[in-house]
């Protein structure tokens, strides 16, 4: 499936410098960023600055320099927070299904509490 990016998305707002965020790290390729509204303890999110959509869209069309940078990123966002020790979830959100709010890829690292089981039934 070919995406279509919305380039008045919020965070490509934020990468254009127009609204605020709370930067945890930026590096060549990638921005992570505190969530607006946490739900853990550690809740940040990292997003590329290419114009993808959902991860799969990045997977299948980003450069390998982007895709290295952005799982790296991940790697120091884990690192800088220090949720290896006791662990921690990613969650990349996808579409209607996913109930994706914000249509730029983005993934959730939270942790620095018991998260509860994967899925809610129902
Ligand atoms: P999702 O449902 O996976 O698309 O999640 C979007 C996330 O973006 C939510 O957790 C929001 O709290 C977060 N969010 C929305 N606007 C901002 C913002 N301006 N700065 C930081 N996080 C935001």
């Amino acid at each position: 499936m070919a995406y279509t990016y919305d380039p008045q998305n919020i965070f490509a707002k934020i990468l254009r410098g127009e609204i605020p965020n709370d930067t945890v790290l930026e590096t060549e390729h990638s921005l992570a960023f505190n969530d607006i509204r946490p739900q853990a303890p550690i809740h940040v999110l990292v997003i590329p600055k290419g114009a993808y959509v959902t991860y799969d869209d990045f997977a299948a069309n980003a450069s390998d320099a982007e895709i290295i940078d952005y799982t790296r990123a991940i790697a120091k966002v884990c690192a800088m927070k220090g949720v290896e020790a006791d662990g921690f979830r990613m969650i990349s959100n996808a579409g209607e299904n996913g109930v994706q709010e914000v249509p730029h890829l983005h993934v959730h690292i939270l942790g620095g509490r018991g998260l509860g089981r994967m899925l809610e039934r129902g």
